[in-house]
Formats: structure tokens, sequence, C-alpha cells
């Protein structure tokens, strides 16, 4: 066993750090406040190649390991939580266009993507229901070299600004997942309306209603075969969990550090908070939730870079690193007294921004029931 960086992820590490530190923390809370995409940030994104991790070379992107892209995810997240939304988006793009684009498709949206310059959303979920991804109502019905597309989306993060977004429609009569095939669908397209959804957290990235009113795509733009798209876009998401879960992980640890050093220098009863094992208590339990929480996370991450199955660990990681991470904030806030309520402090913000985590990418419940299939088979199946 070796936990140990190699020195390029070490300069990641640290190179990232200070960004964030920087250019993100200074102004997290003004897009808390306007609700405002940052797309100079993007870029910025883009130029220290937060965004090409999981894009081909040969599109712009870096081809990098799953380690290295949870890093830089965790080291963000200490400046501003929604900005991770980006990075998790890009991975997919590169993941899944790279995987099942046609060469026109890879070539008009994957370098731009990398770069910052573009958004590319995904539309899974549906108003009808989430949970239950296989059931999809929106449809797409062959038209000559055309699909056309109708149905709705919901929730969708960055659907107010994407350029495109890889969408997911039944195509045929197979049931359930057999059924579904993914588009890439430009978002200028006739017949796409979106409506911003007013959240709790993350209005630096935020979500939308996407309407698909007979919305035609060509045919070079179905990603992948007929019926295989619901296959595709799970296999990217085992190690997203994770490096949602790692974005979670980021703004708790940095929550800690906050409230390590404040406690010292906070006074009661004539000493520091620290002194008080009623503070410092919680404090411990923090850290080591976090600390066995990363540990998690990257044996998750160490096993997709060897190409090992981490379904299990992908499943473990997203029910319980966000709920950690709300738990180890809620307790930073608290330990700052009333100013921890207000929003002159992060805590409040990065609590909002956290608990949306626990939902989006699909709840604990769901994870849980994934985990227990990976435990015990399709026997533990509730449907
Ligand atoms: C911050 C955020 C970002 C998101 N971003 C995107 C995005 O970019 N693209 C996208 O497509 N979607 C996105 N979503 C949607 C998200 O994936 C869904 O909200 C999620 O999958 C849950 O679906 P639902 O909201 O329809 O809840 P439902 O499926 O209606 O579930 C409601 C409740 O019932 C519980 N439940 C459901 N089934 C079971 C079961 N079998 N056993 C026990 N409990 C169960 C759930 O856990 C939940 O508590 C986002 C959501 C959030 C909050």
């Amino acid at each position: 066993m070796d936990f140990a960086l190699t020195p390029e992820q070490d300069t990641l590490v640290r190179t990232v750090r200070a960004f964030a530190r920087k250019e993100l923390a200074p102004r997290s809370a003004g897009w808390d406040r306007t609700h405002e995409f940052p797309w100079d940030v993007c870029r910025r994104l883009g130029a220290l190649g937060l965004l090409g991790f999981r894009t081909p070379i040969a599109y712009g992107g870096l081809e990098a390991d799953f380690v290295s892209m949870g890093l830089a995810t965790e080291e963000v997240a200490r400046g501003d939580f929604s900005l991770t939304n980006v990075i998790q988006l890009a991975g997919l793009a590169g993941e899944i266009l790279g995987a099942s684009a046609s060469p026109e498709v890879k070539a008009r949206w994957l370098p731009p993507t990398a770069r910052g310059d573009t958004v590319i959303a995904l539309a899974l979920t549906e108003p009808g229901g989430g949970s239950d991804a296989a059931r999809l109502a929106c449809r797409a019905a062959r038209d000559g070299d055309h699909y056309v597309i109708t149905g709705e989306k919901s929730g969708i993060t960055l659907g107010t600004v994407a350029q495109a977004a890889i969408l997911f429609a039944r195509s045929g009569d197979a049931p359930r997942a057999r059924g579904i095939t993914a588009f890439l669908v430009p978002l200028d397209a006739a017949g796409v309306t979106r409506g911003a959804l007013r959240d709790m957290g993350s209005h630096g990235t935020p979500r939308a209603v996407l309407t698909f009113d007979h919305v035609r795509v060509p045919d070079s733009h179905r990603l992948g075969a007929e019926g295989a798209g619901f296959y595709s876009v799970m296999r990217g998401f085992d190690y997203n969990r994770v490096i949602i879960a790692l974005a979670c992980l980021g703004a708790a640890a940095q929550s800690l550090e906050e409230t390590l050093a404040y406690v010292k220098e906070r006074h009661a009863f004539g000493r520091a908070l620290a002194r008080f094992e009623g503070v410092s208590f919680p404090l411990a339990e923090a850290a080591t939730h976090l600390e066995a929480a990363r540990w998690l996370c990257y044996r998750a991450l160490w096993l997709a870079d060897h190409g090992e199955r981490h379904t299990k660990e992908g499943a473990m990681a997203k029910w319980w690193v966000p709920r950690l991470a709300v738990e180890a904030i809620h307790q930073c806030l608290l330990l700052h007294g009333h100013y921890g309520y207000t929003d002159e402090l992060p805590f409040a913000q990065r609590l909002r921004d956290v608990v949306g985590l626990e939902i989006g990418d699909g709840t604990a419940e769901v994870m849980k029931v994934i985990v227990a299939r990976e435990l015990m088979g399709r026997e533990s199946l509730p449907y």
C-alpha cells in the first residue's frame, strides 16, 4: 500500500489550493447572491486543465487519472463548492462523448468544453421521477436521418446557461433501460425552452427545467447505439459519485480548518473555546469522520484508475460523505455562534450548497439499494 501522492499530484494540489484561495473564495459569496454563473472563472478552470481530465488528448483534454481529478475537485470546493459542478459535468462530457460521439460531435464540442468556453449539461431526470431513472417519458422518434425529441427534463445543473446537453430519451419499444438512447442536443435548437429553478444552494451554477418540443437532432448526434444510452452514462456515474463526495469533503475540510483556528482565538468564561471538551470533541469527531471518508473516496478512485469495478465504493461514498460533510459544516457553523448564522461567514452557504448533493445524482436511499445489490446480489432488490 502506498498512500503518497505523485510529485505531479502534489503540485496539482498546491496549485489548485492557491487558485481557490485567491480567485474563488473571495468571490464565492457574490455568486451566491447574484445567482450568476462566472464564465470568466469557468475559462480559468479550463486554462488550469481542470475541465479536461476525462477528455481524449486528441480533443484538447488530458486523459488524466481519476485520483488527480478528485484531488483538484476537493481543492476547488475549498474556495467555492458550486464550481465543482462544472468539473463534474466536463468530466462526464469528456467520458461519454469521448467514448460514444461521432467524430463531428467530438470535434465541435469537446475542445471548447475542455477550455471552459462551453458547458454541456446532463439531462436525465424528469418531472415524473428521478430515482427510478430508467422510467423515462421523454421520447426520441426517428424521422429520416434525424430524431425528433419531445419531453421535459427537470433539475438540470447549469441548464440555464449550458450550450448543449447530453439527453436521455426513450427511442424504441424495449422496456426500461434497454429502450433508452443518449443524444447530444444543442440547446439553441428550435423547440428548446428553459426555466430557471430557485434553489436552496449552489446559486453560482443554477439548475433549470428544460422543455423539448419536437426538437430535431441529426443522427450524427446520437451517442452510441440505440438502446445503449443508459448503460453508457451509468458507467460514468460510478466514478462521478466519488467526485461529488470529494467536493462535499473539500467544503467540510475547509470549514473544519477555519473552525479549528477560530476556537483557539475566541474566548468564553476566561479561556479559549478550544479548551472546552464540548468544543474540541465534536471537532475531533468531525476530523476523524472526514479522514475516514477521504480514504474511502481515494481508494474508490484508485480502483477506477486500475480499471477495477468500483460501483459499491462509489455508491458508499455518495450516500455517506455528503451526510458527514453536512454534519461537519453544521457543527462548524454552530461553533462560530451567531456570526456563523450570518452571510458574513461562509458556513451557511456551504451548508446549503452541500445539502443539494445529498439529493443530486441519486439520494442516499438509492445509493444504499446499490450497495446492498453489490453485497447481496439481485435478491436484495426491492423491485
Ligand atoms: C443539486 C442537484 C443537482 C441535480 N443535477 C441534476 C442534473 O444535472 N441532471 C439531472 O438529470 N438531474 C439532476 N438532479 C436531479 C436528481 O438526480 C434527482 O433529484 C434525484 O435523482 C432524485 O429524484 P427525484 O427528485 O425525482 O426524487 P424521487 O425519485 O421522487 O424521490 C423522492 C424521495 O423518495 C425516496 N425514494 C425513491 N425511491 C426509493 C426507494 N426505492 N427506496 C427508498 N426511498 C426511495 C428518495 O430517496 C427521495 O427521498 C439534481 C438534483 C439536485 C438536488
